[in-house]
């Protein structure tokens, strides 16, 4: 048998037939249960389905309805760029398609928020077209079945799983394929620990064959970030500590946070010159951590000035301000500033 033909012979065994939108087919329905299934699992879907196709039974009342009317449908669905682009998208079908799901799939993929395999999707279960499609679950078996080695979000992996798919596409019962292929993810090579025992595809499966199933499709590379470091002087004068707001734009944008240098030489320098503080025996440099942002680490060393008193002339330079250690402070600070007050309202 012939890879779709194993499909198919186990979809008409444990395939799920009873959904909502594989009642009453047609493209609209099957396009509005695609896009609410692209980042949610099948039982959340199920009621707002059906609440959604009770409101908008047809794409023109869909067009026609306000923005709002659909935005409340989708609350609580989440990623709700995914309703704006349904509604434009029934909009155009009003206005450019008579009010009718084209059938061409060029058409289809030029709708907003339709891609290449939300298109197949719908053109193979509504129409029965014979097109591939490449969600995250076909993704995962073709990888796996192929052995296709790469990260399936990079374009290269994802030509060659899309050259897969079309290879084992049958001519016929696409409907049914593309649900089985849906299905076949979703249930049985799921993320972790697939059921291969019961996979209608096994016996050709090169990840099951080399016993790779784990590794296949490949991560996510991660990126090595950059370190930078920085030390943050904490002046403490009789039971206050001294924050600075920083710029409106850039890290920790309008929070209130300590000075900070670039290396501890800089900031000897600024001690000595700003507090006339004789820095060994005020100074004491406390524990270094490391904060991480979205594209570096940057590793702090807090550094503590004690002082009895502010020098005689000491003027508050704008922008900052003595904050009482013990009481709550009512600014913005940024996370590692809060982190910084917290350890040492314990032991100061
Ligand atoms: S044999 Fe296992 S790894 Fe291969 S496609 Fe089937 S479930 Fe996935």
């Amino acid at each position: 048998m012939s890879f779709s033909q194993q499909v198919l012979a186990w979809f008409d065994q444990h395939g799920r037939k009873d959904l909502p939108w594989q009642q009453d087919v047609n493209a609209y329905r099957v396009w509005i249960s695609e896009i609410m299934l692209q980042q949610t699992q099948v039982t959340t879907v199920i009621p707002y389905f059906e609440r959604f196709m009770e409101r908008f039974p047809t794409v023109i009342e869909l067009a026609e309805a306000p923005i709002d009317d659909v935005l409340h449908l989708w609350t609580g669905l989440g990623y709700y760029a995914r309703a704006r682009n349904l509604h434009k998208a029934a909009q155009v079908i009003a206005r450019d398609h008579d009010g009718v799901f084209p059938t061409d799939i060029e058409q289809v993929i030029a709708l907003p928020g339709i891609g290449r395999s939300t298109a197949g999707a719908v053109l193979s279960i509504a129409e029965k077209q014979a097109h591939a499609i490449l969600d995250g679950n076909v993704k995962r078996v073709l990888a796996r079945y192929f052995a296709v080695d790469g990260w399936p979000g990079n374009q290269k992996i994802a030509n060659q799983l899309w050259e897969y798919a079309d290879s084992v596409l049958p001519q016929e019962r696409n409907n049914h394929y593309t649900q089985a292929m849906m299905d076949l993810g979703a249930t049985l090579c799921t993320r972790s620990k697939p059921a291969c025992e019961h996979c209608p595809i096994q016996t050709g499966c090169l990840a099951f064959a080399q016993g790779r199933q784990a590794e296949l499709p490949g991560k996510k590379p991660k990126k090595e970030l950059p370190v930078k470091a920085t030390f943050m002087l904490v002046p403490f004068v009789r039971g206050s500590i001294l924050l600075k707001q920083r710029p409106a734009t850039g890290i920790w944008g309008g929070l209130w946070g300590f000075y900070e240098f670039p290396d501890a030489e800089a900031l000897h320098e600024h001690i000595t010159s700003t507090y006339k503080a004789n820095a060994a025996e005020s100074i004491q440099e406390l524990m270094s951590f490391r904060h991480t942002f979205s594209h570096f680490h940057l590793d702090i060393t807090p550094v503590l000035l004690q002082l009895p008193e502010l020098p005689q002339h000491s003027v508050a330079e704008e922008g900052t301000q003595w904050f009482d250690l013990q009481q709550p402070v009512n600014v913005g600070l940024a996370a590692p500033t809060k982190r910084i007050l917290d350890s040492l309202k314990t032991d100061l």
